[in-house]
């Protein structure tokens, strides 16, 4: 694969007409666990499914050529990919993460810092002055996730990789919100991209998985030493599935950001809706950010109701077309409450910090059609 092929070419082709053996056009499903030897000491390509997988290989080589790095690990879900990336640490090394970042990351982070294996430091990654107060402590890591979730702020990712670079930090960018597609974060200075795979590149909510794409070799090989050390790597079929999904990824994202800002724009016009968080709205704090390092404003936003949280059961209740709903991505819309669900693991205070109210909603748009969804929107608030 030549660096000039673009992002729809590589979905479309990578992995085709590989197979030597039967010919197959699309890439075979290898569930084996086991690969036998050639001979005494003579190991073919493959030899254990947990250290590699041709399947999963495949996987791997498109999610690296779409973002642009020298190599990718696929794991087991997102959470094990942002796991993965802490096996890379030595012992006490301080990390810098957002405030806001996704509520199992925050878990997973204080759960190691608890246990003494890593430092955390939380801070509001677009306030320069409280950053490079953090960035001052010498951290290992700096973990960037754009846009947030569930109040998608955006941080310009080239301006924090310069400023972590300048004091000897590694960073990772979660890229699981915008996709290869909208954002490359090794683009613009990040070390290491996560994704759950379960999200967008999948995109049809029946697989949980997860890859960290490194962009320097020597990078990629320590990964891969620890998903296999560590058990961590993705299952075949897992990998299948979401090869399957990722082909269409640049045809349904195109349509569901189409859609997000028509939504966007009909409930900023709503006095129901007390605020609209999605980047593509001029309004946006992040918007010429998200302009300028983004290739779309992607299909996530948030709404924060007017009123008491006590309207939030009362809405849900009569919306038909969005379920209610962990995750985002898929094909189909989703809405779920931060605090009670994808945020419950943070406290209180960790959530009022980080500005998630009791009466916001995520909203994931799918694949319907825009007037449904604006017309649900909208019948829910009467
Ligand atoms: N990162 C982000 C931004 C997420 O939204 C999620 C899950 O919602 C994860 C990581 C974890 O991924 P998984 O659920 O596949 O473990």
């Amino acid at each position: 694969m030549t660096e000039l092929e673009s992002d729809e070419t590589i979905l479309a082709s990578i992995g085709v007409d590989e197979d030597r053996g039967e010919g197959a056009v699309m890439p075979p499903l290898y569930l084996s666990s086991s690969y036998s030897l050639e001979g005494f000491q003579k190991k073919r390509g493959y030899d254990y499914g947990r250290t590699a997988n041709p399947t999963r290989d495949v996987l791997a080589r498109a999610l690296a050529a779409l973002e642009r790095g020298a190599g990718a690990v696929v794991t087991s879900s997102g959470m094990a990919a942002v796991d993965l990336v802490l096996c890379l640490l030595d012992a006490g090394a301080l990390i810098v993460a957002p405030h806001d970042c996704y509520g199992g990351t925050w878990r997973l982070f204080e759960a190691r810092a608890r246990k003494k294996q890593i430092e955390v430091v939380y801070v509001d990654q677009s306030d320069a002055e409280a950053l490079n107060a953090a960035l001052a402590r010498k951290p290992a890591l700096v973990w960037i996730e754009t846009p947030s979730n569930p109040l998608m702020r955006v941080v310009d990712v080239e301006a924090i990789a310069r400023a972590a670079k300048a004091v000897g930090a590694r960073v990772a960018a979660d890229n699981t919100f915008l996709s290869p597609l909208l954002l490359k974060p090794i683009a613009l200075g990040a070390d290491f991209v996560v994704h759950s795979t379960t999200k967008y590149l999948n995109g049809h909510s029946d697989v949980v998985g997860g890859a960290v794409v490194a962009k320097d070799a020597a990078d990629v090989e320590q990964l891969k030493w620890w998903a296999n050390c560590c058990g961590l790597t993705g299952a075949p079929f897992d990998s299948w599935l979401t090869l399957r999904g990722l082909r269409t990824l640049s045809v349904r994202l195109e349509r569901q950001q189409k859609t997000a800002a028509k939504v966007a724009a009909a409930l900023l016009a709503n006095s129901a809706f007390r605020a609209v968080h999605y980047p593509g709205l001029e309004s946006h704090s992040g918007h010429a950010i998200a302009k300028r390092q983004q290739k779309g404003f992607g299909a996530m936003l948030s709404i924060d109701l007017a009123g008491e949280a006590r309207i939030v059961p009362v809405f849900l209740d009569k919306l038909q077309r969005f379920t209610l709903a962990q995750s985002l991505g898929g094909v189909e819309s989703l809405v779920s409450h931060p605090a009670t669900m994808t945020h419950a693991s943070m406290t209180p205070e960790a959530r009022a910090r980080a500005g998630i109210t009791d009466t916001l909603l995520r909203l994931s748009i799918g694949l319907e059609h825009e007037d449904d969804l604006i017309a649900d929107l909208e019948q829910a608030t009467r």
